[in-house]
C-alpha cells in the first residue's frame, strides 16, 4: 500500500499494473501496511491463491487489515459527503472490513528455516529478518523449465537492526543469483542504540517530563513500536528509575496487537520483560471513546501512548489538542515521521497548528528520540549485504528514497559485485532475470507516475507549508498596518503578470 504525499496515496484507488486472477501465490514478508495493506484489494480483484506468511504475521494481519478495511471506510465517507455537497458522484472504498476477513482466509502459515513449495516450481525459505514480530527475509528457488540449474531469489523484505529490543539479529543465506534488498535508512550513519543506551535516554526523557508537571504524550506506531516502549518504560519504572505514575495505552488496534504479542512472546527475544511489563498495576489499557475521554481529564504528570504514530489520526489528536498549548506539556517522538504530517511539523517547529479544524497553539516541548528504529541503518545494510557473497547474477536495490538507496550502493565492497549488476529499479519496471544478469524490458506498460514524483513532496504538501509560512509570517508582524502590507504583497504575487 502507498504511503506518503496525495500523489502516492492516489495510487491505491488506481487499477493493478497486472491482472490479480492470473497471479498464484503471494509471498509476504511481514505484517506492515505497507507492505500487506492491499492483499485485500488483491483478493477483490480475483486473486484466488495462497498468502504465504509466518503464523504471527498472520495473527498481526488478522487484527491489521479488518482495521485498515475500516478506515477505508471511514476515509470514503467523509470524502463522498465532501464529493456531494460539491454535485460529483460518489466513489466506493479500496476495500472493506469485510473484504478484509475474506483475505484472511487465504493465508497459509510457514515455519521459518523450512522450505516449503509455494506454487508449481517455486521452493521458499523464511529467514527471520529481525525487524518486527514474524517478519522475514524470502528465499525463493525457481525450477529451471530445460532441467538447468534452478533460479534463487534472496528477498529481503524490511531487515532490523541489531540489539532489537524484542527481535534478534537478522538472518540469511550467502550465495544467491539474484538479491532484493530494502534501502530505508542506507544514507544513515550509525545509531547507536545498545538496550541500556536506549533505556538511559528514554529514562532522561520522562524525568524530564515528570519534572515539568504535565502529560508525557507518545504518538506511536500500534504494532511493535507500542509494546517495545512499555516493555522499557515498565522496566524503568520497577528499577525506580522514574517516577511511578499511570501509563496508558489509549489505541484499541495496539491492545489488540499485544495480545498477539503476548501469544507469540516465547518466540521473542525478551519475551518474559514484556509479559512482565503487560501485567504491570500501573498500565492501563483503555478501549472505549469514553476512556479515552476520562484520560483527558487528567491533570498532573502522567504518560499516554496513542496512534497514529506520526499524528495524523487517531486518539493521539484528541490528546495533542488538548495538552499541546499548556507549557508544562511534553511530546515525545519515538518513530519515523513522514514529510507533511502533523508529527513532523511538530519536530520542525511549528509554533501553531491545525487539529480538527482548530488552530492549537504549540507550547508544549517537543521531544525525539530515534534509538527505536526497526531498520537496520546504512551501516548495518552495508554489512548484511557483504555478507550475502557470491551474489552471482544481480542486486536490486529498492523500498528507499533516492539518496538513500544512491548511499547504499556507494557503500558495498567492490569485490562484491561490478557496478552495472547494482540496478535501482523504477516504479513499473519489469525485468527479464533468465540471462547472465538482469535485463529491463523495454516493452512493458506504461508507467503509472513519473519515476521522479514516487518519493518526493507533491504539490498538496508545498501548499499546506506556504499557507502555513503565510500565517506564521502575518502572526509575527509586529501591529495591524505591517499585516495588512504582507497580505498586500501575497495578493500581488498571485495577480496574473501584465495585469
Ligand atoms: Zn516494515
Amino acid at each position: 500500500m502507498f504511503q506518503g504525499s496525495k500523489t502516492l496515496r492516489e495510487l491505491n484507488y488506481g487499477a493493478f499494473p497486472f491482472d490479480p486472477a492470473r497471479i498464484d501465490a503471494v509471498t509476504l514478508t511481514h505484517a506492515h501496511t505497507d507492505h500487506s495493506g492491499l492483499l485485500p484489494k488483491l483478493v477483490k480483484h480475483g486473486f484466488q491463491g495462497s498468502i504465504h506468511s509466518t503464523e504471527p504475521t498472520r495473527d498481526l494481519c488478522a487484527v491489521m487489515l479488518p482495521d485498515s478495511g475500516h478506515i477505508q471506510e471511514m476515509d470514503v465517507e467523509k470524502y463522498n459527503r465532501r464529493r456531494s455537497r460539491q454535485g460529483r458522484e460518489a466513489v466506493s472504498p479500496i476495500y472493506t472490513m469485510e473484504d478484509a476477513g475474506r483475505c484472511l482466509k487465504q493465508f497459509d502459515a510457514v515455519d521459518y528455516d523450512v522450505w516449503k513449495e509455494v506454487a508449481p516450481g517455486i521452493t521458499a525459505r523464511y529467514w527471520n529478518a529481525g525487524h518486527m514480530l514474524g517478519s522475514a527475509s524470502i528465499e525463493l528457488v525457481v525450477r529451471s523449465a530445460d532441467d538447468g540449474e534452478p533460479l534463487t531469489v534472496f528477498f529481503s523484505g524490511d531487515i532490523g537492526p541489531n540489539h532489537k529490543l524484542l527481535q534478534p539479529d537478522p538472518e540469511a543465506p550467502a550465495g544467491c543469483d539474484y538479491v532484493v534488498c530494502e534501502s530505508t535508512f542506507g544514507a544513515k550513519d550509525r545509531l547507536e542504540r545498545s538496550g541500556d543506551e536506549r533505556r538511559r535516554m528514554l529514562c532522561e526523557e520522562v524525568s524530564r517530563a515528570a519534572k515539568k508537571g504535565g502529560a508525557l504524550l507518545i504518538p506511536s506506531f500500534a504494532v511493535e513500536r507500542t509494546q517495545e516502549v512499555v516493555t522499557d518504560l515498565m522496566q524503568l519504572m520497577d528499577e525506580g528509575a522514574i517516577p511511578r505514575t499511570a501509563v496508558f495505552i489509549d489505541s484499541p488496534l495496539a491492545n489488540k496487537a499485544s495480545e498477539v504479542f503476548l501469544d507469540h512472546a516465547d518466540e521473542l527475544e525478551n519475551g518474559n520483560t514484556l509479559r512482565r511489563a503487560f501485567a504491570h498495576p500501573q498500565l492501563r489499557l483503555s478501549q472505549t471513546v469514553d476512556d479515552s475521554k476520562a484520560i483527558g481529564r487528567l491533570g498532573g504528570f502522567h504518560i499516554v501512548i496513542a496512534a497514529s504514530g506520526m499524528c495524523d489520526a487517531g486518539r493521539i489528536r484528541h490528546h495533542l489538542k488538548n495538552h499541546l498549548w499548556r507549557r508544562e506539556t511534553t511530546v515525545l517522538i519515538v518513530g519515523f515521521q513522514a514529510q507533511a504530517t502533523l508529527g513532523r511539523l511538530l519536530l520542525d517547529g511549528a509554533r501553531t497548528v491545525r487539529i480538527h479544524g482548530e488552530d492549537v497553539r504549540v507550547r508544549a516541548g517537543i521531544r525525539s528520540m530515534r534509538e527505536y528504529s526497526g531498520h537496520a541503518d546504512g551501516p548495518e545494510l552495508g554489512t548484511w549485504l557483504a555478507a550475502r557473497a557470491p551474489i552471482r547474477r544481480g542486486l536490486f536495490l529498492v523500498h528507499g528514497e533516492g539518496d538513500a538507496r544512491a548511499a547504499l550502493a556507494e557503500r558495498l565492497p567492490r569485490e562484491l559485485l561490478p557496478q552495472q549488476r547494482i540496478f535501482q529499479p523504477q516504479i513499473d519496471d519489469v525485468y527479464d532475470l533468465d540471462a547472465e544478469t538482469a535485463r529491463a524490458l523495454s516493452t512493458h506498460r506504461q508507467r503509472r507516475i513519473a519515476p521522479d514524483t514516487a518519493a518526493r513532496l507533491d504539490w498538496h504538501n508545498d501548499l499546506t507549508s506556504l499557507v502555513l509560512d503565510i500565517n506564521e509570517t502575518v502572526e509575527a508582524a509586529t501591529d495591524e498596518r505591517a499585516r495588512g502590507v504582507i497580505i498586500r504583497r501575497v495578493r500581488r504575487a498571485l495577480e496574473k503578470p501584465g495585469k
